[in-house]
């Protein structure tokens, strides 16, 4: 037997089947956003930072990975990956404790692409959850060419640097990018070096050792690209903390 209800609105006739599926859908999405719930199974014993024990714990954890730029590395042993013994990146190490997929990929899409800041908070969490071995003097938010961040609405690794500032008492460094970079996505290594070289121009004056946030590194070639800035400017030393890491990467 099939039940159909009319909308309150009289646009179309819903049968209960799909109005059930409706309401299913809307439910997980208002648990998504809500506190309480985990971020990941939606069940509701998550702690205070968003998340229940579990799903923390089965997270892609970038646990074996090279010091200098977190690429997950293949043989335990090794502290530095191939492209960092051959050419090495101007940053000295990079903070990224979790790989880039499953859920953190979704979690940065939300985040970046659909402005949610719930999905913000958490990736501030999770950084924080994992923090770089030494913070330096201050955090500099990976900056984006203006055009660029009017179109996107906002920054997002300058958003990240703002909260996670505010929780660990760091001061906030700004940087300009004087460079229209074109995408990444498509390029390899060497390419996306020579895409950003030059890209970048920091503001006022710059402590001994600085600490460049973004939400994902995928071969270092911007932080390379920023560090040798601030280096230039007067730092002695530029790490990089990022929420996650790509793990596949073209040479
Ligand atoms: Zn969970
Ligand atoms: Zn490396």
């Amino acid at each position: 037997m099939s039940i159909t209800m009319r909308c309150y609105f009289d646009c179309q006739t819903w049968d209960v089947h799909t109005m059930m599926k409706w309401t299913m859908v809307m439910n997980q999405w208002l648990k998504r956003g809500l506190p309480g719930y985990c971020a990941f199974c939606l069940c509701s014993r998550a702690t205070e930072s968003g998340w229940c024990e579990e799903c923390y714990a089965q997270l892609p954890w970038n646990r074996v990975s090279c010091e200098q730029c977190a690429e997950p590395l293949l043989g335990a042993g090794e502290s530095r990956c191939g492209h960092c013994l051959v050419e090495p990146p101007s940053f000295t190490i990079t903070t990224a404790a979790l790989c880039y997929q499953e859920v953190v990929s979704q979690l940065v899409h939300d985040f970046k692409f659909q402005a949610s800041p719930r999905a913000g908070q958490l990736l501030v969490n999770l950084m924080l959850s994992q923090p770089p071995p030494a913070l330096g003097n201050a955090l500099l938010p990976v900056p984006m060419f203006p055009a660029r961040a009017k179109e996107r609405g906002f920054n997002q690794a300058h958003w990240l640097a703002k909260r996670l500032g505010k929780n660990t008492g760091m001061p906030v460094l700004r940087a300009r990018c004087i460079k229209q970079v074109p995408s990444q996505r498509s390029l390899n290594r060497k390419e996306r070096r020579r895409n950003v070289s030059d890209a970048f121009r920091m503001e006022g004056g710059i402590p001994e050792h600085v600490t460049i946030v973004d939400d994902v590194v995928t071969t270092g070639a911007t932080g390379h690209a920023l560090a040798a800035a601030a280096l230039a400017q007067g730092a002695k030393r530029v790490d990089v903390w990022a929420a996650a890491r790509t793990p596949f990467q073209k040479s």
